[in-house]
């Protein structure tokens, strides 16, 4: 029976039924940011609530990652693995961007604007057999 592990505590519920992207709120000038923090990083408020961010957002920015990344960003892969990924910022609706790998990598799929839903993935797997879950974007479906 292998585990389900997130591949860090705080950044999005779980385990969860419904995981949601997890940020932080500046009560007093509204301000979002992603991963949470303790202090608000416009007014250096320190009024700060945790909340779930929203599902689906806008690509703002991406490229693809042709290279294997250094650690620790590694997963796992080796230079014989390795395929190429998409890595971008996601806008979601108040504004916090988001960077997260993409489960699309083929460019002429993928545009500026376009609509991304965040999806939960297994990131790469242990040894032992537990399952690292991260956060990916995914073009929302059309229609
Ligand atoms: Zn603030």
């Amino acid at each position: 029976m292998s585990n389900q592990l997130p591949i860090a505590d705080g950044l999005f519920t779980w385990p969860s039924e419904n995981p949601a992207l997890l940020g932080s709120r500046c009560q007093d000038c509204g301000v979002a940011a992603f991963p949470p923090a303790e202090s608000c990083m416009a007014c250096s408020g320190q009024n700060v609530t945790p909340e779930e961010l929203p599902r689906r957002g806008t690509l703002w920015t991406w490229t693809i990652q042709q290279f294997m990344p250094k650690s620790p960003y590694h997963s796992g892969e080796t230079p014989e693995s390795f395929r190429p990924y998409g890595v971008g910022y996601l806008e979601l609706p108040g504004g916090v961007r988001v960077e997260g790998r993409l489960t699309e990598s083929d460019p002429d799929k993928l545009q500026i604007g376009m609509e991304m839903d965040v999806v939960f993935a297994p990131w790469r797997t242990e040894e032992n057999g537990d399952e690292i879950i991260s956060f990916f974007f995914q073009p929302a479906a059309v229609g």
